[in-house]
């Protein structure tokens, strides 16, 4: 309510940027296993609504199919994951993603659409909106993220960050209560990549419960509401930034920050 009453004293360029009321979510002793290969081992995490997780540790540790598991993409072999209480494992995965979207490193656009095609796109697939409908509310979603005048563009005449803020505006146009980013600025040139964390910074300030796979420790220094340390598919050590890279515990985290930072 405090929210509601703040906001109307608001003038409208700041009305125009709603709090976002996340979903919370629980992974209890989820294993996972790709063939005879065992990736994700007993991983146990709470991720409160509105907060911003974000997940560090070494390529290969599990990181993608954790975040996999989140989104239905894998299925875990064990255990649960709770979206405000409900275990969603006997969902449909198409039920779990409008409610849980994802951001991948090659932002998965499709070639052959305009920015506001691929937005418009999800929505008149994944929502059933009309033609009409879908790119009036696609052409609002670009805005949000600062594409409004690239709408029009196809992916290949877009530099990497605006792809890749098109892949986000896609995303959020079908209103998640949870986003997933998987090194969402990894494939992005050094000077395109602040553009993307400042977009990622502010939905997490506008309270979006985030899921953040990253190697930019200094967003996740910023930015994270708690940091998870993960290694050879277990969670190592969990904790506030503060703790996880001021003063972490295991020798393995303690290495991998010497690599890192
Ligand atoms: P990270 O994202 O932390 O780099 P991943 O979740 O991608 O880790 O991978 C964890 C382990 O699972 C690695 O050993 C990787 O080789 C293996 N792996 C990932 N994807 C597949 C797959 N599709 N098939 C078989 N093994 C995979
Ligand atoms: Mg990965």
């Amino acid at each position: 309510l405090q929210e509601v009453s703040d906001a109307a004293a608001l003038p409208p360029s700041q009305t125009a940027r709603p709090h976002l009321a996340g979903g919370s979510l629980e992974v209890i002793g989820l294993d996972m296993a790709y063939g005879p290969l065992q990736v994700l081992h007993d991983v146990t995490l709470t991720i409160p609504a509105g907060t911003v997780t974000c997940i560090i540790g070494p390529s290969g540790s599990g990181k993608s199919t954790l975040l996999r598991c989140l989104n239905r993409l894998v299925e875990p072999a064990g255990g649960d994951i709770r979206l405000d209480g409900e275990s969603v494992l006997p969902w449909k995965p198409d039920r779990l993603r409008r409610r849980v979207g994802m951001v991948f490193q090659q932002f998965n656009l499709f070639p052959d659409h305009t920015a506001l095609g691929n937005v418009a796109l999800a929505l008149r697939k994944v929502q059933g909106k009309s033609g009409g409908d879908a790119r009036t509310l696609a052409q609002r979603q670009l805005a949000e993220v600062g594409l409004a005048e690239r709408a029009d563009h196809r992916p290949s005449n877009l530099s990497g960050g605006q792809q890749q803020r098109v892949a986000i505006a896609r995303a959020l146009a079908l209103q998640p209560e949870i986003m997933l980013f998987d090194e969402a600025t990894s494939a992005l040139d050094p000077e395109l990549v602040k553009g993307v964390l400042t977009l990622m910074s502010e939905l997490g300030q506008r309270g979006m419960t985030m899921v953040v796979v990253t190697h930019e420790m200094n967003f996740a220094r910023s930015v994270a509401s708690q940091v998870v340390f993960m290694d050879e598919g277990r969670i190592v050590e969990t904790g506030p930034p503060d703790q996880i890279f001021g003063r972490p515990n295991s020798e393995r985290l303690k290495r991998f920050l010497s690599e890192v930072l």
